[in-house]
């Protein structure tokens, strides 16, 4: 087990990097906790992968340390790690059995066979392949092959690290969901530190005590689940996370008031909005009701989601502001006016939450 540490990281592919966009990632400095259950999320070519590939010792990073429970690691390689890594896409013996494929890690090291045979059997339950456990590699389903890459990951007990990467690309969808709990659940049993990538934010959150969320190389909040959704730390957060993501309205400040156009509206963080830069208020539809008085709109829109619907409304100056209503709620047809939960009101600074980190 190890706490794993990021001092100064950065990589660029290319022999010279000058501009901040040569390089895939960019500065980072944090620490994954021993044990902790981790997922680095951010869209396609934000730099997940190269990450992974620095951690486990297959690229060595062209600036910075990786630190093992502060011992440098950075050009160890891969075996002097003691990590355990699943790839997007299977990589199994297609000669051998499921069985043996399993076992391959365990075997490897001089695992006792007695001792092997009931690992094998609780991760192949676990992945669903007590059935194949006999069968060729090379005959099972792309998704079956996957799962016995997955079964390889975890087989081993004794790692520092347990790491995937989108793992359930290529799972069937039903069988994904399914997987993703267990995956959680053997986190919670065996208390190993795992990070687990994706791009798709429902499989973070469902997975992750922790969520690195990552864009353009960089790190822009490290948080739990909830303060990911209640308190993003930039726009881009809200955007990413939540669906309908966050809403964004230009504002100006009157003072220690918010503003958009001619409405007041109440913000929780008001009094440490610095002056200058592009102001937006960021508010999610989860904390938008209909109201009496507060910003005027027009409902355009209004999406049947299944137990709720989302409600699309309009302002005086052309800005979209959705909502969530229930299905018993009344939507009015026409002109209305919105109110914003002021806790959950905030007002950002050129992307940046205003008065905090870089928005500050
Ligand atoms: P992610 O896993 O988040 O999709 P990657 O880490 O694969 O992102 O890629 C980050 C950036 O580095 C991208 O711009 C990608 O094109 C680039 N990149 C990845 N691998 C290589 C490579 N082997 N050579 C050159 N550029 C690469
Ligand atoms: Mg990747």
């Amino acid at each position: 087990m190890a706490r794993i540490t990021l001092d100064n990281l950065g990589h660029a592919y290319m022999p010279n990097p000058v501009n901040p966009a040569d390089w895939a990632l960019q500065q980072l400095d944090f620490e994954f906790d021993d044990g902790g259950a981790y997922a680095l999320l951010g869209p396609s070519g934000c730099g997940k992968t190269t990450l992974l590939n620095i951690i486990s010792g297959l690229l060595v990073p062209s600036r910075g340390r990786v630190l093992f429970d502060g011992e440098d690691m950075t050009t160890r390689d891969p075996t002097a790690r003691n990590i355990a890594q699943v790839f997007q896409f299977p990589v199994i013996y297609d000669t051998m059995t499921v069985r043996q494929n399993l076992a391959f890690p365990l075997r490897n090291r001089g695992v006792p066979a007695a001792e092997i045979e009931a690992r094998v059997s609780e991760i192949a339950e676990m992945t669903d392949l007590t059935e194949m456990l006999d069968r060729r590699a090379s005959g099972l389903t792309a998704d079956g092959k996957q799962k016995i890459s997955l079964g390889r990951g975890l087989v081993r007990d004794d790692v520092n690290v347990i790491m995937f990467d989108e793992p359930l690309t290529v799972i069937d969808p039903h069988l994904k969901w399914q997987l993703r709990s267990k995956l959680k659940e053997l986190h919670r049993r065996i208390d190993r530190t795992m990070i687990y990538v994706t791009h798709d934010q429902i499989e973070a959150l469902t997975f992750a005590d922790r969520v690195v969320l990552m864009k353009d190389g960089g790190v822009v909040q490290i948080g739990t689940p909830v303060e990911l959704f209640e308190r993003p730390a930039h726009t881009f957060v809200g955007h990413f996370i939540g669906s309908p993501g966050m809403n964004l309205l230009p504002c100006i400040m009157a003072g220690d008031t918010a503003m958009i156009g001619d409405t007041p509206i109440a913000v929780a963080n008001a009094a440490s909005v610095k002056p200058g830069g592009a102001l937006e208020i960021g508010i999610r539809p989860e904390f938008v009701r209909f109201a009496d008085s507060g910003l005027p709109v027009q409902v355009t829109r209004v999406m049947n989601a299944g137990r709720y619907r989302i409600v699309e409304t309009v302002t005086q100056t052309g800005e979209t502001v959705k909502l969530l209503a229930s299905n018993e709620d009344e939507v009015p047809s026409e002109a209305t006016r919105l109110s914003f939960d002021p806790a959950f009101t905030r007002v950002y600074r050129d992307g940046w939450l205003a008065g905090e980190g870089r928005g500050a």
